[in-house]
């Protein structure tokens, strides 16, 4: 572990429509609101004597966490009381750019909120309503960053890339408006289709065809040419920032740091165990208030596992991994030569190619 101080995660999960990529846990039915309060408060009393450790981040995702009214975002500050939480942490609220309101920003800020992760998504109508099957349109986001900025927020915007349809230069002025948005980081996710999800029906009914993978390696590496172009550095596979703009809470999941995540499906890890909590609310919810926690997961991490996951983790940042950690040199080396790795003082760092090859590069090493 990196930094002693440990990351916090609440997931919050409400959407009032689902994305038909989407496999994060999420419910529409907005009125378990209060049981889901109410399910918090038990468990940061559950975790509180264990958590004993300053948090100096705080995530706020889901879900949809701008769903919620201020008085359920005060509701769940005075919940998380009996955690202790930096006064200079990094606060981030996840928001979908139809629920951004300049009553909700300023009610965000006062509650400490200092940094948004703004789901754009695409600059485009026919990818928002079309394969990407978004509640917002082009319009919802002008005007959405348009407050963020007023506001003077730090704040990350996401795309997706690699959507049905999606030509070279949709990519080029998606990338282009993001850099012109006034988000200091930025993240590019391919599309990727959940099992039984609405858009991996669609593409078994042959109604949509998934781009191809060559293509998708074009936009991985066109992203990285333009970005840098304008002073975004990729520093993990999927994600840009300008100097000093990184998301201090997800560098803690890719350092291997200590997290706690509260709330239906939310995962923890400690240093030694990584668990996960039920994917229900009411599962959740009903063994808290029967004084116990509702785990789908619970697992010991040996330290050869430690090892090999901090390694796979590493070769995913731009910081790169120490060179110690690879026990086949002669591999890497290799790898050097053949484009995907560079060695930079006493560390193995991943070239572009590297990035994009990040799996291949972690089944090579370890
Ligand atoms: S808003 Fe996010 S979490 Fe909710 S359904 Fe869409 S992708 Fe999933």
């Amino acid at each position: 572990m990196s930094n002693p101080n440990p990351g916090l995660y609440v997931h919050a999960p409400f959407c009032p429509r689902r994305c038909p990529y989407c496999d994060f846990y999420s419910i529409g039915d907005l009125s378990k609101i209060p049981l889901w309060l109410e399910a918090l408060e038990r468990e940061v009393s559950h975790q509180a004597p264990y958590w004993t450790y300053v948090f100096d981040t705080l995530y706020l995702g889901g879900g949809s966490p701008s769903v919620l009214e201020p008085e359920h975002l005060a509701t769940v500050k005075d919940v998380l009381g009996p955690l202790k939480i930096s006064p200079k942490a990094e606060i981030t609220l996840e928001a979908n750019p139809e629920d951004v309101s300049e009553e909700k920003v300023t009610a965000w800020v006062k509650l400490g909120v200092n940094r948004l992760s703004l789901g754009v998504q695409s600059f485009q109508d026919k990818a928002l309503s079309g394969p990407l099957g978004r509640g917002h349109r082009v319009g919802d986001v002008i005007k959405a960053m348009e407050i963020v900025n007023k506001a003077k927020l730090s704040w990350s915007l996401d795309l997706i890339f690699g959507w049905p349809g999606q030509s070279d230069l949709d990519w080029l002025n998606d990338l282009e408006l993001a850099v012109d948005s006034g988000a200091g980081h930025i993240s590019t996710y391919v599309l990727t289709t959940a099992p039984g999800s609405a858009l991996a029906n669609s593409y078994a009914s042959g109604e949509l065809i998934p781009v191809a993978e060559a293509e998708i390696a074009d936009m991985f590496l066109k992203a990285g040419v333009y970005l840098r172009k304008y002073g975004f550095e990729r520093y993990e596979v999927s994600n840009f920032a300008r100097k000093g703009a990184y998301s201090h809470h997800n560098l803690k999941y890719w350092r291997r740091d200590n997290y706690l995540g509260l709330g239906p499906s939310a995962h923890s890890f400690d240093g030694a165990r990584r668990m996960a909590n039920a994917s229900s609310v009411d599962k959740w919810a009903e063994a808290l208030a029967q004084g116990r926690t509702a785990l789908d997961l619970i697992e010991d991490i040996t330290p050869e596992q430690a090892l090999m996951e901090s390694l796979m983790l590493r070769l995913r940042l731009a910081e790169g991994a120490p060179l110690k950690w690879i026990k086949d040199s002669e591999r890497a080396e290799q790898l050097a030569r053949d484009g995907y790795l560079t060695k930079v003082g006493a560390l193995w760092k991943p070239t572009e190619k590297g990035f994009l090859a990040a799996d291949y590069l972690a089944r090579e090493l370890t």
